[in-house]
């Protein structure tokens, strides 16, 4: 029997559990993976990454076309530290719009270990803040964050970004996570397989040839 290679591995058991707890987990932490150039090729590299940053790098992976890549299950590694403040906002579920700003990063005296934490998604968008995300990226994000708070019996305020997290990350770019904190709280209120009825069609403004012929 041929040993399984890298692609084939199982992201069941795909995790960085000897390097520490992966509990109690707390909620969900969004990214932006930064430039690939593929999506294989970025599935790939978040499944076994590098001996400089030891895989798994996320849990599941988002691609632009809304399919989610299951990566590992376990702890990983994504978060790294941050903010206790932000961690215990999130675990008490009651900020408003967004958690306290953090003020905390890699190494810093006192930090959490978010890996210990946080589920993690990279969501694939070169991170420069002008790639728009597509519609259906957006869509996969939320479904995605609101099955883990479903499971977990979470609010979507277990729903935060690196960038909420760690004081030197910026990502991810180019939404806001308060707009996917009100998506997830819009579909908790939903069964799991709803989809949204797309708005009614804005009424057209009438030609001017029906103008007129009102007029007359
Ligand atoms: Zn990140």
């Amino acid at each position: 029997m041929r040993p399984l290679s890298e692609h084939q591995k199982s992201w069941k058991t795909n995790n960085r559990n000897p390097k520490g707890s992966f509990d109690p987990l707390d909620g969900v932490i969004v990214h932006h993976t930064g430039p690939y150039t593929t999506d294989a090729g970025m599935v790939s590299y978040c499944v076994t990454s590098s001996s400089a940053l030891p895989g798994p790098l996320c849990h599941g992976v988002i691609g632009r076309d809304g399919k989610v890549y299951l990566v590992g299950y376990g702890r990983a590694n994504h978060a790294g530290d941050g903010d206790n403040d932000v961690l215990n906002a999130d675990i008490a579920e009651s900020y408003a719009t967004n958690p306290p700003a953090t003020k905390k990063g890699e190494g810093d005296p006192g930090a959490a270990d978010g890996n210990s934490h946080f589920y993690g998604f990279e969501c694939i968008n070169s991170g420069s803040g002008k790639e728009p995300w597509p519609e259906k990226q957006l869509d996969a994000i939320t479904r995605a964050c609101t099955a883990l708070c479903r499971a977990h019996g979470w609010t979507a305020k277990s729903v935060i970004g690196h960038l909420e997290w760690n004081d030197q990350k910026s990502d991810p770019k180019g939404f806001t996570m308060a707009s996917i904190r009100a998506r997830v709280a819009e579909r908790l209120k939903h069964q799991a397989n709803w989809t949204p009825t797309p708005p009614p069609p804005a009424p057209s403004t009438p030609s001017l040839e029906a103008r007129v012929a009102t007029l007359e």
